[in-house]
């Protein structure tokens, strides 16, 4: 059976990479629909190439642009949150869901509903509804595979029938362009220097969350739902070359790792495939080259957001989702260059001091109310900041 797949941010870092990955699979998969936001060359473009059904634009204002990029391909053409639904709701038995940010939770939730089988990349989801979605994959019937090259790691390694075995998760983190800098150097970079990721090539946003270390943050809260962890067994170890994407420790003392390049088409061949194992033209590692593999605890005093996380693992109730839209606003003013760079975490607590008390979100309406009052707090703390 053809695998019909739709791209759920297809514009993206992670959405080019699926692109090139489906073309190498071949003719067992077809593209249904593709959406982008404002990059509408570059959609439609795909669109073409890909033979794609829809293209949608988050932007409404784009739509024009975009109809008239495809005039003539045959290609139907939607745009705003009305399109990513039709994308999301598609034909398709697969979807990438590689939307930045909060703005994914919606379509890849209505994926989810109707049973596609979801390769996840968008971790926001997790973090800001995890056990909401978990349930709406398992009541919709599909699945859900990790494109995270962390948690996809785990997943690869997590051997069938010894879940009961598994003691705790490793995760790696690269450390980052900040790695060996003081706080003080670190409390005066601007957004053009974060985003230089020292072994990845990614989004803008994901590439500063690896520098400040907000991204393991939203992972070590992604692994707690996707595992089913407890906090105490996520454990996060810095290993500059991200050679080793992550490992699982066993009860026996046996440490289970999945090592590769730093190219993030493996982990979507591998979402893509499962349970099969794709040929893909990938960079192969060379041990004698590489000669060596570091490590060094991560150190919460530069990079206080791994504490965050485990404080909202802990408290549970809404803390993920508050952490969650209150860093995404921080980072939006940071990179505007509105807030300091150590300042995105001073903020983000402070949100969650002030949400604290918020029950766990009992629908996904909730999540968005949860989601919003975050915001509206976060650009208050920042602008009585700028005022100071
Ligand atoms: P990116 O910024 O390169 O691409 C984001 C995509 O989302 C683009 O297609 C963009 O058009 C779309 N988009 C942006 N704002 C939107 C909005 N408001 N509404 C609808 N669509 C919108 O990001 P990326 O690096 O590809 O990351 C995508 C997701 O995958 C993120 O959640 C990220 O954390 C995760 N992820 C990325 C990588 C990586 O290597 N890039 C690795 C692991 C996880
Ligand atoms: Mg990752």
């Amino acid at each position: 059976m053809t695998k019909r797949i739709t791209i759920l941010g297809s514009t993206g870092s992670i959405g080019v990479s699926t692109l090139d990955v489906v073309r190498q699979l071949g003719e067992d998969y077809a593209v249904d629909a593709l959406t982008g936001n404002g990059n509408v060359a570059l959609l439609a473009d795909q669109a073409r190439r890909a033979g794609a059904r829809l293209a949608v634009t988050a932007d409404e204002g784009r739509y024009q642009d975009l109809k008239e990029a495809l005039s003539g391909s045959g290609i139907a053409v939607a745009a705003g949150k009305s399109g990513l639904g039709e994308a999301a709701e598609g034909y398709s038995n697969f979807v990438m869901a590689a939307i930045v940010g909060t703005a994914g939770l919606a379509p890849t939730l209505a994926a989810a509903r109707r049973g596609a089988h979801i390769a996840l990349a968008n971790k926001e989801c997790l973090v800001s509804a995890g056990d909401l979605f978990i349930r709406a994959v398992k009541d919709g019937g599909g699945w859900l595979l990790p494109v995270d090259s962390e948690h996809n790691a785990i997943f690869q390694v997590l051997e069938d029938g010894q879940r009961h075995a598994l003691e705790r998760i490793i995760l790696t983190a690269s450390g980052g362009p900040f790695r060996t800098w003081t706080r003080e150097a670190m409390a005066g970079v601007t957004a053009a220097t974060a985003r230089a990721h020292p072994n990845w090539s990614m989004g803008l946003k994901i590439s500063i969350d690896s520098a400040s270390m907000f991204n393991k943050a939203l992972e070590m809260i992604e692994a707690r739902h996707l595992f089913h962890l407890r906090p105490d067994q996520i454990e996060v170890i810095v290993h500059p070359q991200s050679v080793i994407h992550s490992m699982v420790g066993y009860k026996d003392g046996s440490v289970l790792a999945q090592l590769g390049s730093p190219d993030m088409r493996t982990a979507i061949g591998y979402a893509l495939s499962y349970p099969s194992r794709p040929t893909l033209d990938v960079a192969r590692l060379d041990f004698a080259r590489l000669a060596r593999l570091d490590f060094e605890p991560p150190d919460e005093t530069r990079f206080p957001a791994l504490a965050l996380a485990r404080r909202a693992m802990v408290a549970g109730g809404s803390q993920g989702a508050v952490l969650n839209a209150a860093k995404e606003v921080a980072l939006d003013a940071f990179i505007e260059g509105r807030l300091g760079f150590l300042d995105m975490a001073v903020i983000t607590e402070a949100v969650m001091d002030r949400l604290s008390g918020l029950p766990a979100a009992g629908a996904m309406e909730d999540v968005f109310a949860i989601d919003a009052q975050a915001r509206a707090c976060a650009a208050e703390l920042i602008r009585d900041r700028a005022a100071a």
